[in-house]
């Protein structure tokens, strides 16, 4: 994490503690990224004794590596949620989510968490004429569920973006960018002020239960809890006694210039709002505190061919601003996007008072800390009626490793092509 700009910048931090001994609680969490900190929170706000392990450093998946868009909402329109899950589920959880970046926002208030939070909210930048229709369609669906978004004409677009490219965009004023490395830290020290207890570096090796309570097992300790939360998404270390999540891996990676100087950051977004394209391979945006331009898009920077990648994102970085041809991409990180097939999170009844989620499919900060936060309700009042999504038994995805690679060599071939004229 120390490569990436948010490992470098991030401003909140814990006292490192390793689980050395064994603890009771009344709820036991594995894994530190915004689904697990959240509840964890929710927790211990609830005056509940709570223990949340985690592998490695809070942070260290998808929360720490991510773009730092807070929006509403999933990636699919609420009309497509409702046809993957149904009018009422579609309905609930659309609802839950239209509110997740007040819920965000009040957090970091609430708690002074320094994340360089910003609300000036999110611009979806129409790359063609039919992104700009299926913008408009959003438009109209969104409104109903009350956020107030604006579609915005060309002109005015590329005026907030300082990028001639769009064909207009849907303006979120809700929305706003946050350092997500900071905001998941904060998170955790948060929980930790209202009586959490946190181990990092304390890698779970095996749950069983014993008694009518769950065991989690470390190499230095163990915890044992009558309830028991799974929150590794897509960061799951294997361990003995529950099985991994089942989605698609979808990587994403992000490039950062230096911070800019004052003539540039008063062109390119001078309002900073967060920005993230319509194409079906998709391309965010967003300035940092400093400055920095960060770049993101769909693709592994790890595989022989992945030079594709960065040669990509210095072309589109050109193409959109043509005053950073020359800029160098100084830094680069990527992560690992849980995908699901119909686009939607799953949470699932792994045992008796025993939950796991994943798969939020790239829109990971409102849904993590809402359904975070409503996980901990469920599992300490034992009233699940509040989640944004009914708990299944048990969730495949079949194929996963072919629709991974179609994921990859998909974008790779994008990368390839476009930006060339
Ligand atoms: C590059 C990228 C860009 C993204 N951009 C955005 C964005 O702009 N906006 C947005 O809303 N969403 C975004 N997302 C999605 C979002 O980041 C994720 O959905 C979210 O971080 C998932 O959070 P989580 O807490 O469920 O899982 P994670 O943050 O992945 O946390 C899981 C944790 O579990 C730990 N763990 C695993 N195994 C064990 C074990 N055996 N013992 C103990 N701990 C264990 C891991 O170390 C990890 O820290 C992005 C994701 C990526 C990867």
């Amino acid at each position: 994490m120390t490569e990436s700009l948010w490992g470098r910048t991030c401003q909140e931090h814990l006292s490192p503690v390793v689980l050395n001994g064994t603890e009771q609680a009344d709820l036991v969490i594995i894994g530190g990224g915004f689904s697990g900190c959240a509840a964890a929170l929710e927790a211990a706000r609830r005056g509940a004794k709570v223990c949340l392990l985690e592998a490695h450093e809070i942070g260290h998946g998808g929360s720490g590596r991510n773009v730092g868009l807070v929006n509403a909402g999933l990636w699919l329109s609420p009309n497509e949620i409702e046809k993957a899950l149904g009018a009422e589920v579609g309905n609930r959880l659309s609802t839950q989510l239209a509110k997740a970046p007040a819920h965000v926002f009040s957090l970091i208030k609430d708690h002074a968490i320094t994340c360089e939070a910003v609300r000036n909210g999110t611009l979806n930048c129409a790359h063609s004429a039919a992104g700009l229709a299926s913008l408009e369609d959003r438009q109209a669906q969104l409104l109903k569920l009350g956020t107030l978004v604006q579609v915005l004409d060309a002109d005015e677009t590329a005026r907030r973006t300082g990028s001639n490219s769009f064909h207009g965009a849907l303006f979120d004023p809700g929305a706003g960018t946050i350092q997500p490395l900071s905001y998941v830290r904060g998170l955790a020290r948060a929980a930790v002020e209202s009586g959490a207890h946190i181990f990092e570096n304390s890698p779970v090796h095996a749950v069983s239960r014993e008694a009518g309570c769950w065991k989690v097992e470390t190499e230095t300790g163990q915890v044992t809890a009558p309830a028991l939360l799974l929150a590794t998404n897509a960061y799951h270390d294997d361990f003995n006694g529950l099985a991994a999540n089942d989605y698609i891996t979808c990587n994403f990676f992000q490039m950062a210039t230096r911070p800019l100087g004052d003539r540039l950051r008063d062109t390119i977004l001078p309002g900073n709002e967060g920005c993230w394209d319509t194409a079906m391979v998709m391309t965010s945006f967003r300035k940092d505190q400093a400055g920095r331009l960060i770049i993101g898009g769909v693709g592994d920077l790890t595989h022989p061919a992945s030079s594709l990648h960065a040669q990509w994102a210095a072309r589109k970085l050109a193409t959109l601003f043509p005053d950073l041809k020359n800029e160098p991409l100084e830094m680069q990180w990527q992560g690992r996007i849980a995908m699901t097939s119909d686009h939607t999170p799953k949470i699932l009844e792994i045992g008796p008072s025993a939950y796991s989620v994943h798969g939020y499919s790239g829109r990971g900060i409102g849904p993590g800390t809402i359904f975070g936060t409503r996980l901990a309700e469920a599992l300490l009042t034992g009233d699940a009626a509040g989640l944004p999504v009914p708990p299944v038994k048990a969730y495949r995805e079949p194929f996963s490793d072919l629709k991974a690679g179609f994921y990859e060599s998909g974008a790779t071939l994008v990368h390839m092509i476009s930006e060339r004229v």
